[in-house]
């Protein structure tokens, strides 16, 4: 007998999932796991490239419902495999019709899986296609705070419609310069754990106007359901974890999560009326 866990809520607002790897999902097949996503009232999931063999996967996967979306990039643990070709087609596609940034590029100095020299080259390289093409990027930054910092701040003109430090685990400097910079920042079932109070930290000196919902899945699965396979159909737990930490309505935490994602990833469906922190041009 399996134990008892509280249901997964459904809320009345729609979420955006903003940071999930659909392909990496093993336990249901797809289309179970899109179902159970629709149940929850997840109105757009964005699946997330990392390296050269899944940019095609990723293209793939952003056609199989009308509101699932994708990003092509390569992670800092693949920056080894960056190529002049692997270049050319994340250039080629980052603008696809259902591709919404570059993503997810950075800097991984805990697992350094790849040289860090390499690292931050990758990193500044897919930097400056996001800035040539005008997307927003995702970034992934571990332990790697300063160079983040200083490689970012080089962007800082070019780079317009900056984008999120998804996962979010760095410490206050970087929180305060991507705040101040106008980038959003991505929380996940990491709020939930019981040891991460220095996220918590983090999300309680975010305004809530900066702030984005993912699940990062398969990995970082929410309580209650730690020790299952993370899906997307887990994001409600982590909205109701920031909406405690911020001691804001759970509505608000929504309504507000939802524009930031739109802002950062789907402009166009925003009312030209209501700027967001993003809107630098
Ligand atoms: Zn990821």
């Amino acid at each position: 007998m399996s134990k008892k866990r509280r249901e997964i809520p459904v809320f009345e607002h729609p979420i955006i999932e903003t940071h999930c790897h659909l392909d990496y999902l093993k336990d249901r097949p797809l289309s179970e796991t899109l179902e159970q996503t629709r149940q929850v009232n997840i109105e757009k999931v964005i699946t997330i490239a990392v390296s050269p063999g899944n940019l095609a996967a990723v293209r793939e996967l952003s056609q199989v419902e009308p509101w699932v979306f994708g990003t092509q990039g390569i992670h800092p643990h693949e920056a080894e495999t960056y190529t002049d070709a692997v270049e050319e087609e994340i250039r080629a596609h980052a603008s696809d019709e259902k591709i919404v940034a570059v993503g997810e590029i950075g800097l991984d100095y805990f697992y350094d899986n790849a040289d860090r020299d390499v690292q931050r080259e990758v990193f500044r390289r897919q930097l400056q296609i996001a800035s040539d093409l005008d997307r927003p990027v995702v970034i992934h930054s571990r332990e790697a705070d300063d160079d983040t910092i200083e490689i970012l701040k080089e962007f800082e003109a070019s780079l317009k419609r900056r984008g999120v430090i998804h996962s979010f685990t760095s410490g206050p400097g970087l929180a305060q310069y991507a705040i101040a910079q106008g980038w959003c920042l991505g929380f996940n079932g990491i709020t939930t754990f019981n040891k991460a109070e220095n996220v918590r930290d983090i999300v309680r000196m975010t305004p809530m106007e900066q702030i984005l919902l993912e699940t990062d899945s398969p990995f970082l699965t929410p309580v209650p359901y730690r020790g299952r396979e993370n899906a997307p159909f887990y994001i409600p737990f982590v909205a109701e974890k920031i909406a405690e930490v911020k001691a804001l309505p759970l509505d608000q935490v929504l309504e507000t999560a939802y524009r930031n994602s739109l802002r950062t990833f789907f402009p166009v469906q925003l009312p030209a009326s209501q700027p967001g922190i993003n809107d630098r041009r």
